[in-house]
């Protein structure tokens, strides 16, 4: 198989500013694909521009390398290389004393493109921001901060350079403004397929937007992994103070599986006889008996008030159970199974295997636990007597 060429690859890389002896960022190495979208975060100050800047040479490199392409940044003509990158930031770095339309169409109008051309390109333009045609002829302090990001970041992704730069882009917006734009740079990112290196401080948005994640602390590289990965499997305290209390327990709650709550059943064998039944039940304080067959096959089961009707009348487990209909499989997520097991009669649900043994119950319980856990962070104490009552 051909290896494709990182768009992106820093190699051990070190930067000093020439006032400065401690790095704004050290041993550095880490590689973006092409068509990912790479969230650089940390807090403020722990390298996340200089990092950035590095690729398109706004930062020089004092040690390592940083490879555009499978190219050293060094050998390119820093101008060229500042062409081939989008850059975004901010304050979206649109001319005040321009209309949005010259400012969309700055660049090729450079290239000397055709008048018409250039109209199509800004009508594209406003379009895909979702901005009416008017806004064309205004100028940028007559739309608010929300739309001239719009603008800037359309400009950035629409133009034909396949690896962007964005600087926290939305810091300054209020949240429904940087939501909607969020999702704007989300789409266009998937229909045009850019590469886009993104810095932020706020992990939401690093857990949203990135397919990769590094993160940064003091200039040294703490963590690199998909949204996923930082969040259930984050590298230290820090990456979970990142991360957050809250959303670390959703997490955790996110990803229980049936077979992480299950406990042992109650369970009989289909020839045992009632007598042994209505022991088990009294010796094991449950109401009700799982059915199984030699090979641990999930059959039926039996309730006590059945057992209590035909008793003496029948002999044998078998004669009286009763089919089971709703079960789990062990590696179902707990999540998408809470109002199955709520909405049983009994009080739990059998898990069975591929093959249909019976491996486990899942209890009302252990549900509340769960929730327990979630809420408060910690094991409910009385969990032993609600499990009692509860099979
Ligand atoms: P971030 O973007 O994560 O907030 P920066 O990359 O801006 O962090 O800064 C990283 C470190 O480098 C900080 O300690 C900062 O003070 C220092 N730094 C940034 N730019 C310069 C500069 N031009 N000259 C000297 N030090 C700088
Ligand atoms: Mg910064």
């Amino acid at each position: 198989m051909v290896k494709e060429i990182p768009m992106v690859e820093f190699k051990d890389v070190t930067k000093i500013y020439s006032k400065s002896k401690q790095p704004a960022v050290e041993h550095i190495s880490f590689k973006i694909n092409k068509g990912e979208f790479c969230c650089l975060i940390g807090t403020s100050g722990s390298g996340k521009t200089t990092l950035m800047r590095m690729i398109n040479r706004m930062n020089s490199v004092t040690k390592g390398q940083v490879l555009v392409n499978g190219k050293d940044v060094k050998k390119f003509n820093s101008v060229n290389l500042r062409r081939k990158i989008g850059y975004v930031i901010q304050n979206n770095g649109l001319m005040p004393h321009m209309t949005i339309r010259e400012n969309i169409v700055l660049v090729p109008k450079l290239l000397k493109w055709s008048k018409e051309k250039l109209n199509e390109e800004a009508e594209r333009l406003i379009k895909l921001a979702e901005l009416p045609e008017s806004y064309l002829d205004r100028y940028p302090a007559e739309l608010s901060g929300g739309q001239q990001q719009r603008i800037g970041v359309v400009r950035a992704l629409a133009a034909n350079q396949n690896l962007i730069l964005m600087d926290e882009p939305f810091g300054a917006l209020d949240p429904i403004t940087r939501e909607s734009l969020q999702n704007l740079v989300q789409n266009l990112q998937m229909q045009l397929g850019k590469t886009i290196v993104f810095v932020t401080h706020d992990m939401d948005e690093a857990l949203k937007l990135a397919t990769k994640i590094v993160v940064l602390h003091d200039g040294k590289l703490i963590q690199v992994g998909s949204p996923e990965e930082i969040l259930h499997h984050p590298a230290n305290k820090f990456v979970e103070s990142l991360i957050g209390e809250e959303r670390l327990s959703e997490a955790k709650y996110e990803t229980v599986k049936v077979k992480n709550v299950m406990t042992a059943p109650v369970k009989i064998n289909l020839g045992a006889s009632l007598n042994d039944a209505l022991a088990m039940m009294k010796e094991r304080h449950v109401d009700t008996l799982l059915v199984i067959d030699d090979d641990n096959h999930l059959k039926g089961y039996i309730s006590i008030a059945d057992l209590q009707r035909k008793y003496p009348h029948v002999s044998s487990v078998s004669d009286i159970m009763l089919p089971i209909n709703a079960t789990v499989g062990p590696e179902e997520y707990l999540r998408d199974n809470f109002s199955r097991i709520l909405s049983r009669n009994g009080q739990y649900i059998p898990v069975v295997d591929a093959e249909r043994k019976l491996i486990g119950v899942v209890t009302r319980a252990s549900l509340v636990n769960v929730v327990y856990e979630k809420i408060w962070g910690e094991k409910k104490p009385a969990t032993e007597e609600l499990e009692k009552k509860a099979n």
